[in-house]
């Protein structure tokens, strides 16, 4: 069999909505992150990048054979385009990888003053068609997100019409509008979604109010917990890897820049070790059972297939509310003082006695308990409170940026 090499691959795909997470998407290994400047994004309120942090991250993903695109994907007013031109003569000298964009006066003006930089067309353009991809493709775009409605057959339709990449989203959260063409969090927050201010409306817990009697909340009880009308499930392709490489898709893209670093760690990862196990024997492609375990283990809203099958049942939204992750993610690995002794950022509380699990990049989690603790001032402690750094005793060899999180609670 001919080996294949990374470039061969589709190319995972990952948020990255801070320099903490861009780090963590290198170290369980994306190909390429996607992020944005201080403006012009869909995820205004995720951290972001100022160009100096942008540039920092280019050098880092680099570093590691990674790509970096970079978000100007708002459908702009007259009055944000000559920020933006300013903001494009930016990037130009810091050269990103990429440039997402769904408005065509941001993708004129990309073309115009940042030539060499490819443009990705972002999810937020809806495309849906064949048609529509080469009219993007004519018009000097080099990869397509597709939109999120579309089936999978529809997708490898698109994909066989043109030469232009195509991306995909396959894990995340989802709209329940077309992606992005929504106006809940305009009315309801004044804060317009597509200028990258959506409050998310559509994950809020609903009642019914009768006219003349006001301030009695009938509530609609799907269940103790309430009733989450336009609570979309979240999308997760972990089974249908070949199904989507062989329908063309290059690349795999996963949702939630806005999300945490638990979160970005154990997608990446699983989607890591899934693609490359496909690439080693695409035929006998099987999930691994620690896969969905690990999905499992973060906070999610169930999950489905979207509407890559055409199965009515997949898209129904969740009505209840979703399931917090019953793991917190308790420390951030920083460096190691000892075969064993791993000094951390606390993110949780931490006893001694713990049972944990230690997240790496490579295979299951390893399971451990915390032997000791050493707080700041190297005094031992029998607690680690959230915000401080300590160093921890375990059995385990760690490296910087592993994650733990609490199985089990020392008094528990
Ligand atoms: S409110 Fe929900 S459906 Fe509407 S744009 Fe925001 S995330 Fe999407």
């Amino acid at each position: 069999m001919m080996s294949v090499t990374a470039n061969d691959k589709v190319e995972l795909l990952a948020p990255a909505g801070n320099m903490e997470k861009l780090e963590i998407a290198l170290h369980y290994g994306a190909d390429a992150v996607y992020l944005s400047g201080k403006d012009f994004s869909l995820r205004n309120f995720s951290g972001n990048f100022t160009l100096e942090e942008m540039r920092t991250a280019i050098d880092l993903a680099h570093a590691r054979g990674a790509k970096v695109y970079v978000a100007i994907n708002i459908f702009a007013r007259n009055e944000e385009l000559q920020r933006i031109q300013r903001y494009l003569h930016e990037l130009k000298a810091i050269t990103p990888d990429g440039i997402i964009a769904a408005d065509p006066a941001v993708i004129d003006l990309a073309h115009r003053i940042a030539p060499s930089i490819p443009i990705h067309l972002s999810t937020q353009a809806n495309t849906t068609n064949a048609a529509a991809a080469r009219f993007w493709q004519q018009s000097g775009v080099q990869r397509v997100n597709v939109a999120r409605e579309l089936t999978l057959a529809e997708i490898g339709a698109i994909a066989r019409s043109c030469s232009l990449q195509i991306e995909a989203f396959v894990h995340g959260a989802m709209c329940i509008s077309y992606s992005g063409r929504c106006l809940l969090s305009n009315f309801m927050a004044r804060r317009p979604a597509n200028q990258g201010m959506c409050c998310q409306p559509c994950r809020f817990q609903y009642t019914v109010m009768e006219e003349t009697r006001p301030g009695q909340f009938f509530p609609l009880a799907e269940d103790e917990r309430g009733t989450y009308l336009f609570n979309s499930r979240d999308l997760c392709m972990l089974d249908h890897i070949p199904a989507l490489i062989k329908n063309g898709i290059h690349a795999f893209k996963i949702e939630g820049r806005m999300k945490s670093i638990h979160y970005a760690a154990t997608t990446i990862k699983t989607y890591r070790e899934a693609i490359d196990r496909y690439y080693e024997a695409p035929e006998r492609y099987d999930i691994l059972p620690y896969w969905r375990e690990e999905l499992s283990k973060i906070a999610n809203r169930d999950y489905c297939t979207g509407f890559y099958f055409d199965d009515p049942t997949q898209t129904l939204p969740l009505y209840q509310s979703p399931e917090p992750s019953h793991f917190p993610m308790i420390a951030k690995v920083l460096s190691t003082t000892g075969p064993t002794h791993v000094y951390v950022d606390v993110r949780n509380q931490i006893r001694t006695g713990d049972t944990i699990e230690i997240v790496r990049p490579k295979g299951p989690p390893v399971e451990d308990t915390i032997l000791g603790i050493i707080d700041g001032n190297g005094k031992k402690v029998d607690v680690a409170h959230p915000g401080t750094r300590a160093t921890l005793g375990l059995r385990t060899d760690c490296q910087p940026l592993d994650l733990m999180r609490r199985m089990a609670c020392a008094n528990h």
